[in-house]
C-alpha cells in the first residue's frame, strides 16, 4: 500500500511563486521527504484522483455519465479514507494524475480564466501555459 505524504517546508520550483510543498508517496518506512530530506512534519494526504468524462469510462457518474480516472484508466473504485475523486483539478493531490496531459489542459484553463477575471493580464505567463 501507498502513502501520499505532504512535506510542508517550501521546496523552490519552477513557477511564478517560485516554492511550493512537496507531495510523495511511499510504500515503506522510514518516511523521507525526496526533495530537501525532512522527516518531521510530514502530513499524510487522503489521494485525490482526476476524473474525466469518458463515455467508455469504468466509474459511474451521478446521471448516467461515465468517467475514466486521467492517471489510471482501469481505476473502478476509490478505497474509503485514502482516496477520492473529483473533476475539479485543484482538489487533486495525487502526483501520477497531476502530469497527465488531462491535468495540465484544466489547469491551463484555470490559470488563463484567472488571469483575465483578475485583470493581471501577463503575456509571458499565457505563453508558458502550454
Ligand atoms: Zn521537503
Amino acid at each position: 500500500m501507498e502513502l501520499l505524504l505532504r512535506c510542508t517546508r517550501q521546496h523552490k520550483v519552477n513557477t511564478p511563486i517560485g516554492f511550493d510543498v512537496h507531495d510523495f508517496l511511499i510504500s515503506a518506512p522510514p518516511a523521507v521527504c525526496p526533495s530537501c530530506g525532512n522527516t518531521i512534519g510530514l502530513e499524510p494526504l487522503v489521494r485525490i484522483m482526476l476524473i474525466v468524462e469518458d463515455n467508455d469510462g469504468p466509474i459511474p457518474g451521478f446521471q448516467g455519465q461515465r468517467y475514466r480516472c486521467a492517471s489510471d484508466p482501469t481505476k473502478t473504485f476509490a478505497e474509503p479514507h485514502q482516496e477520492a475523486f473529483t473533476s475539479d483539478p485543484r482538489a487533486v493531490t495525487n502526483p501520477a494524475c497531476k502530469q497527465t496531459p488531462e491535468f495540465k489542459k484544466l489547469m491551463a484553463k484555470i490559470n488563463m480564466q484567472k488571469l483575465y477575471t483578475q485583470g493581471g493580464f501577463n503575456l509571458n505567463e499565457l505563453l508558458a501555459q502550454e
